[in-house]
């Protein structure tokens, strides 16, 4: 070998560890509402073939407010509800009554941007370029700072069109591969849809599921094309899961009216939205508000000095003083029954209806793996992880999710130190 060519050599080895120091290219997919079980009881070929190509989870659990934003939110900053502060899929101003419909919240930095950090902030920090593809919490500013590559769902965006997946998937690929993102987080609104419109149980929700299947199976034929397979690691997950919606004749549906006059003893009150209800009493009526939703039957109330500590909540200052949590299947009607959802959310995150999925692949990931449950919390550490990225403080653990990768172990950002090593070496032989 002459002395050229194992210069060579040696270069394309450096050049392949820092490439590593570097870390590799992420895609973190979420399909909002995939129950943990949805892929039982449907034939999912490309979603089977992921167990034995990479990692699964048996189920995950989101954090306690089992919502869309607030779980969304929770896995890209690694915080529980209580530190990012974005309580409810709805913003609001208890003071002012304010409410704003989920959909025009996504560009209200106001609403997301509580001095923590997303992912996708920290990672721009560290001189990675990250885009959010309609990914809650991606069209905000942070600090003054957007996101490289931003698009946000428009009002009138279908949740289910196949054709718009799979482009969507092709417009990813080639941020990836001829714009260089490192990056990239991509949301699909299904199968919460249909979960909401039809009920878990229904025909419907299996063939949205099976589209989604053929959406993971031409995901990874766009990998192949665009030859990522070695450079770029996939997490797929959700945000919660979903129950069907209990009626009547088959039970008393909850109508807290019934209970306290809502009008005469509540300032603000976000009700008929699901299994999570919060409330703010008028001045004086708290312990009265209390009493008496303590009686209702199907429902839990808290103080929010009361909340027990695990659900991470009770530290929200936007969290007004009481908040109600459904039974199972129940809706927290207010006045009326207006509410027509037969499936939904919300309800409390150990209920195994409201876990979900979580599976990964590609170079930094074991194959065939099954991991144990673990809080969606964890993610974040895992996924500061695989850019080799500093995180931000976080409630999160890499420990619960490091087992699942090929070369664990060792600090958070250890790269650096092999390359001088090799370095080193480099120079002794030449
Ligand atoms: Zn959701």
């Amino acid at each position: 070998m002459t002395m050229s060519a194992k210069r060579l050599e040696l270069l394309l080895l450096v050049a392949a560890v820092c490439g590593a120091a570097a870390g590799h290219k992420l895609l973190l997919v979420s399909f909002d509402g995939f129950r943990w079980d949805y892929d039982q009881d449907v034939d999912t070929p490309n979603l089977d073939r992921l167990v034995r190509d990479g990692v699964k989870a048996k189920y995950i659990t989101p954090p306690m407010l089992t919502m869309t934003s607030p779980s969304h939110f929770t896995t890209i900053t690694g915080r529980w509800v209580e530190d990012h502060e974005v309580v409810h899929n709805m913003m609001y101003d208890a003071k002012t009554n304010l409410k704003v419909a989920h959909k025009l919240t996504l560009t209200r930095s106001e609403w997301w941007d509580n001095g923590v950090l997303p992912l996708w902030i920290t990672a721009q920090n560290q001189g990675r370029k990250t885009a959010s593809f309609h990914f809650p919490g991606g069209g905000a500013n942070y600090s003054g700072q957007a996101v490289d590559r931003v698009l946000v769902e428009p009002l009138d965006h279908p949740d289910d069109n196949e054709t718009e997946w799979r482009q969507n998937i092709d417009t990813v690929m080639s941020w990836f591969t001829e714009e260089d993102f490192d990056l990239v987080t991509l949301y699909y609104g299904e199968p919460d849809n249909v979960g909401h419109a039809k009920g878990p149980d229904h025909p419907d929700r299996k063939e949205i599921v099976r589209q989604i299947d053929r959406t993971i199976g031409y995901l990874r034929e766009a990998i192949d094309r665009h030859q990522l397979n070695d450079s770029l690691n996939v997490i797929i997950t959700s945000d919660h899961g979903m129950t069907t919606v209990k009626k009547r004749p088959q039970v008393e549906e909850i109508i807290l009216n019934k209970y306290l006059n809502l009008l005469k003893l509540a300032s603000f009150e976000i009700l008929d939205y699901g299994g999570f209800g919060i409330l703010t009493p008028r001045p004086g009526k708290e312990q009265e508000v209390f009493d008496a939703l303590s009686k209702a039957p199907n429902l839990t109330v808290y103080r929010k000095d009361q909340i027990p500590e695990s659900f991470h909540l009770g530290k929200s200052e936007r969290l007004p003083p009481i908040v109600v949590v459904a039974d199972l299947g129940f809706n927290l009607n207010s006045r009326f029954i207006v509410y027509v959802n037969k499936g939904d959310h919300g309800y409390h995150n150990g209920e195994m209806d409201m876990k979900t999925i979580f599976r990964a692949f590609g170079p930094d990931f074991r194959r065939n793996f099954l991991s144990e449950p673990f809080d969606s919390v964890h993610i974040y550490p895992l996924m500061c992880q695989l850019l080799r990225i500093e995180p931000a403080p976080h409630n999160g653990s890499l420990t619960v999710t490091e087992k699942m990768l090929l070369h664990s172990g060792g600090s958070q950002v250890s790269a650096p130190g092999s390359v001088t090593l090799l370095l080193l070496i480099m120079f002794n032989v030449l």
